[in-house]
């Protein structure tokens, strides 16, 4: 539809049309629509999801690093279960650059809540205060949280409340979310302004009379042109004087939703050519009399009225933002040489305490307190007379299945104990801009840091965190690079299989593995950069966090979460294939039940994917069916590799060596598992990012390619040496 005609279509249909979108968006969610909506708004790493987290009991995911959250998730606050919080992923301005970010403007516009906790990170007021200038433009009723005040304090700096409500026009809640502190009155009077509608007072602009009357003439002529409840108004006139949105263009037609701009720009009808006249005379007069461009008068002008405010009511000597020694940390950290290399190292002691240290002893206890049971369950069977066939299913297909998977447990989470901890320090954010060059010269820019490490978790976060990122074609190279990062249910594969062959060797084996995937992904990103012929990467700007000494609290509440997710998966998806999977291998082709495994139906359907799998050295059909077990989810393999040989996790060695006869068979297997595609859930996220419907069949088929052709090379290379 043409862009003219749309302006005919009177405003109420616009806003309803938004309005059911709302409704649409909140009834999926869970959220009655008649709730009392707040949503928490601020700086990226300004402490909004511990807030949440505070508020609601929640344990969404914290950390010392901007473009932890990607997505809006939903609370309800223990206190006042009534309202709704809204956690929005952080944004510097109204002007967004990324997904995530168009994601909060888009929301704060289209769904308007009733109102609004801007979070400032108290110890870094006048950056943080500049959102607060746009947000109160919007006229939503607001409550400023002065968060992190455990930290100001300790500083000797003092804050004058009073003084800064008054000047923004809004309430001002000292809090710090960490501690609980004042986190409960925040929310009353979250919920005062919310119920008696009141809207933040207009901050006067008197000292910049030429940016007043500029903004007076615009407003006038869009004001007949606003919905006549349109409390935006303020906003919008920032945005027309600012050029982020083009005067003639009303609704942003679907495909375009990309571009920067982060909503759609509802008017009545559009301006004619006179008044479209009279606002660009205002701006250009604008422009004339300041000697420079529209965006960087107005952010000017935020500027001023932030600092003059923040003089008045800053008191006390702030402390440097890094005292001596943090800097020295810092210039060692983010040394141009030996950056990468400490890297590195810490990489490496995180993979000898994983995998060697404390990992396989903690493993080991599991393992060997399911036996246990394991014998106990079989005599308890035994005693009460249950059939040998009930017996078999319960101790080789259960607990054999989902048992084996249980075991890695301690190994995953020893691992990501000290990821957080890294994360939770500021360390991480330091190695991003240190990689920030080498990954430049494959179209990647250092924020590709963060989906890459969340990928050692899980792929789907990770694909799902490449919307912190500015540009569609490094998101899309991103996405085509995090599942080659090993993600933890491919640790059980990894473990077990090494842990057979060359159980001296598993730290250097393993490290080896995660590198050499990284390589590979790296080496695709840069043939699709090289094929795509775009080199080009947005710059990056990082904000360093500040060095904190991670809180206990959070990596625990962490290592709850994945220790949860992991169970939950063992005993949903695991517990059923492992149940499928020992059906299949009962029966034979006419569906009678078979003792002998290489009779059953299992076998038949493993033995006809054999010639795709014997120029790579594995000939067992049992390594076929493991993999094809793997897509639904990596830990499947070790389900099913244990289930297929009658092992445990611990006693499969002995077996292992029969399925792989040589080394250079397990080499390629392992080569195999590592390159090949990710389970559903990671695909379908991958669909879902990449908005191409066709693009997850392709990325499949390119893995399957990529992992098959690096598999035969690792094979017949290796088989020259071993
Ligand atoms: P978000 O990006 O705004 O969601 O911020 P997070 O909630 O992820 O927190 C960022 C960092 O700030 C984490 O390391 C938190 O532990 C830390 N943090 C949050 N609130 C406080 C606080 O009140 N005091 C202190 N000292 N640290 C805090
Ligand atoms: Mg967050």
């Amino acid at each position: 539809m043409h862009s003219g005609r749309l302006a005919q279509i009177p405003v109420y249909a616009v806003f309803s049309f938004y309005n059911k979108l709302a409704k649409a968006n909140f009834i999926r969610s869970g959220v009655k629509s008649m709730d009392l909506k707040i949503a928490l708004a601020g700086n990226p790493n300004c402490g909004k999801t511990t807030l949440f987290n505070s508020l609601c009991g929640m344990h969404r995911h914290v950390g010392n690093f901007p473009g932890v959250t990607v997505e809006q998730s939903y609370g309800v606050p223990v206190s006042f279960p009534q309202a709704r919080i809204i956690d929005l992923p952080g944004i510097y301005s109204l002007h967004p650059y990324s997904e995530e970010e168009r994601l909060t403007c888009r929301f704060l516009l289209e769904q308007p809540p009733q109102a609004i906790i801007n979070i400032v990170d108290a110890g870094n007021l006048t950056r943080n205060l500049y959102l607060t200038m746009q947000l109160i433009t919007l006229d939503i009723p607001m409550v400023l949280a002065l968060n992190m005040m455990d930290e100001v304090q300790k500083q000797g700096i003092t804050i004058d409340t009073a003084l800064l409500s008054e000047h923004l026009g809004v309430p001002v809640i000292p809090i710090s979310a960490a501690n609980h502190d004042h986190v409960d009155t925040l929310l009353q009077k979250a919920v005062f302004v919310a119920q008696n509608d009141l809207h933040p007072h207009p901050i006067p602009n008197t000292d910049f009379p030429v940016v007043r009357r500029c903004i007076q003439t615009v407003s006038g002529v869009l004001q007949p042109h606003l919905p006549p409840n349109a409390t935006t108004w303020r906003f919008w006139t920032e945005c027309v004087i600012e050029r982020e949105i083009p005067l003639t263009s009303e609704v942003i037609p679907s495909h375009k939703k990309e571009e920067r701009s982060p909503k759609p720009f509802v008017l009545f009808s559009p301006p004619d050519k006179k008044e479209t006249d009279i606002i660009s005379r205002a701006i250009t007069e604008l422009e004339q009399r300041c000697g420079t461009d529209s965006r960087v008068i107005l952010a000017d002008m935020r500027y001023q009225m932030i600092t003059q405010l923040c003089s008045r009511a800053l008191h006390g000597k702030p402390e440097p933002y890094m005292t001596p020694p943090q800097r020295t940390l810092d210039d060692f950290f983010t040394h141009p040489l030996l950056a990468l290399p400490l890297f590195f190292c810490v990489m490496w002691f995180i993979f000898c305490c994983t995998f060697q240290w404390i990992g396989p002893f903690f493993s080991q206890l599991v393992s060997y307190d399911l036996e246990k049971l394991g014998i106990l369950l079989q005599h308890g069977l035994e005693e009460i007379h249950v059939s040998a066939w009930i017996q078999n299913f319960i101790c080789k297909g259960i607990l054999g299945g989902v048992g084996s998977v249980i075991s890695f447990l301690p190994i995953i989470l020893t691992m990501f104990f000290l990821l957080s901890l890294l994360e939770d320090s500021g360390y991480l954010a330091r190695i991003a801009f240190v990689m920030d060059a080498p990954l430049r010269r494959i179209g990647l820019s250092g924020r590709c840091l963060v989906p890459m490490l969340i990928g050692l978790g899980c792929t789907v976060p990770a694909v799902m965190a490449t919307r912190t990122l500015s540009s569609n074609k490094e998101k899309t190279k991103a996405i085509l690079l995090t599942p080659y990062i090993s993600c933890s249910a491919k640790i059980p594969i990894f473990t077990m299989c090494i842990a057979a062959f060359f159980p001296r060797h598993r730290v250097i084996l393993l490290l080896f593995l995660y590198l050499f995937g990284l390589i590979i992904g790296l080496l695709v990103c840069a043939l699709f950069s090289r094929i795509s012929g775009d080199h080009s990467v947005d710059s990056f700007i990082l904000e360093l966090p500040p060095y904190r000494l991670p809180k206990i609290k959070n990596v625990l509440l962490l290592l709850w979460e994945k220790a949860r997710e992991f169970l939950y998966r063992a005993f949903t998806l695991i517990f059923l294939f492992s149940v499928f999977l020992w059906l299949l291998q009962s029966f034979d082709l006419h569906a009678h039940p078979t003792s002998d495994q290489s009779q059953s139906l299992l076998a038949a359907m493993g033995r006809s994917l054999i010639p795709l799998f014997a120029p790579l050295g594995l000939n067992d059909w049992r390594i076929p069916t493991a993999l094809f077990a793997g897509f639904g989810a990596k830990e499947a393999v070790v389900g099913t590799l244990c289930l297929l040989t009658g092992t445990t996790a611990q006693t499969a060695a002995p077996a292992l060596h029969n399925l792989f006869p040589s080394v250079p068979s397990l080499f390629s297997f392992l080569t195999f598992v590592l390159l090949y595609p990710p389970c559903i859930a990671a695909t379908a996220t991958i669909r879902r990012e990449w908005h191409v419907r066709a693009a997850a069949l392709r990325i499949i088929v390119l893995q399957c390619i990529v992992a098959w052709i690096s598999a035969f090379l690792v094979y017949h290379v290796s088989s020259l040496f071993f």
